[in-house]
């Protein structure tokens, strides 16, 4: 039997919805629909200080008005943190996290340490050979961070828009953290729990996210040894898109005054005028096989995914 495609939208809730989110949902939703599969919706909002429940009500109101349809959904990550805690639990009786007590002030000199050409900032792994006796005296003093153990490894995926992906993650190094020492989980954990356990296999995203995506599909494997979910073999598809920028070059999710859809809506837009609005600024026009006018959502569902328009790094609209 062919597997189901499941895709999901997940944004969060740090705004009301501008060009950028909607890029992604179109792109989802459109990539699922073409292929009789299945659009979840999760809320990405553990990230307390940033997110607000009237952004996640700003953000259903302005997918329902747009002609979004969810077949399952919302999920709100808030809700969902006993489940990380309990996988956290698992990984560290497995010997695959441990507790990092590095002071920020420590890890702002590691980090900035001069490696040419590097953009990331890598750990030393110096809290990984900490004995329990060290452990014990240094949570006198400080809550920990926890850390996933990396091994040398080459991670390599496919990605449909940007190519063939190969990273090397380095023990110590790459021990990226995965719940932050004030309790926070990290966007990598709960990201690939919720992908895992919502069975989904196909990701689209922008591909700012590249970088991340091999610590992610590292962190998966991981998970396959610790949680006995039928899910845990399936592997993702991933489709990363092009950023959006504005004209100055900015982001349009950082730009002070992108505009949202909430704004256009408020100024008298329709659905139709958003959307046709949209497929000109972005230039999605050489991407639809018809050269019609663009009313709503179904008429996108034409669009050819294969185009060379997704194989870009940016766009600038
Ligand atoms: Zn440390």
């Amino acid at each position: 039997m062919k597997q189901v495609v499941r895709g999901r939208f997940a944004p969060s809730p740090t705004g009301y919805m501008h060009m950028g989110n909607l890029w992604i949902a179109m792109l989802s939703y459109v990539s699922v629909r073409q292929q009789g599969g299945q659009w979840i919706l999760r809320i990405e909002d553990i990230d307390r200080q940033r997110s607000q429940s009237s952004y996640t009500a700003g953000l259903l109101q302005d997918l329902d008005w747009l002609g979004f349809q969810w077949d399952e959904g919302p999920y709100q990550q808030s809700r969902r943190q006993s489940l990380y805690e309990s996988v956290l639990q698992q990984l560290e009786a497995h010997n695959l996290v441990y507790p990092c007590y590095c002071s920020r002030a420590r890890l702002h000199n590691v980090s900035s340490a001069p490696h040419l050409g590097e953009k990331r900032h890598p750990y030393d792994g110096h809290c990984r050979e900490l004995s329990l006796a060290e452990r014990d005296q240094l949570a006198k003093n400080k809550k920990p961070s926890y850390r996933l153990k990396v091994e040398d490894t080459r991670v390599q995926f496919l990605d449909a828009w940007q190519g063939l992906q190969t990273k090397n993650l380095k023990a110590g190094y790459d021990d990226f953290v995965i719940r932050r020492a004030d309790g926070m989980w990290a966007y990598n954990l709960a990201v690939v729990i919720d992908d895992l356990v919502m069975g989904v296999t196909e990701v689209v995203r922008g591909c700012d996210l590249l970088d991340v995506t091999a610590q992610q599909i590292y962190l998966r494997n991981q998970l396959r040894a610790v949680c006995h979910q039928e899910s845990a073999s399936m592997v993702i598809h991933y489709k990363q898109a092009p950023v959006l920028l504005g004209q100055d070059g900015y982001r349009l999710s950082k730009r002070q005054h992108s505009v949202t859809i909430k704004d256009l809506r408020e100024s008298g837009y329709t659905p139709a005028m958003v959307w046709s609005y949209f497929v000109e600024q972005v230039g999605l026009g050489k991407a639809l096989s018809e050269r019609r006018r663009v009313h709503s959502l179904s008429d996108l569902l034409t669009l050819d995914l294969n185009s060379s328009l997704f194989k870009q790094e940016i766009i600038y609209m």
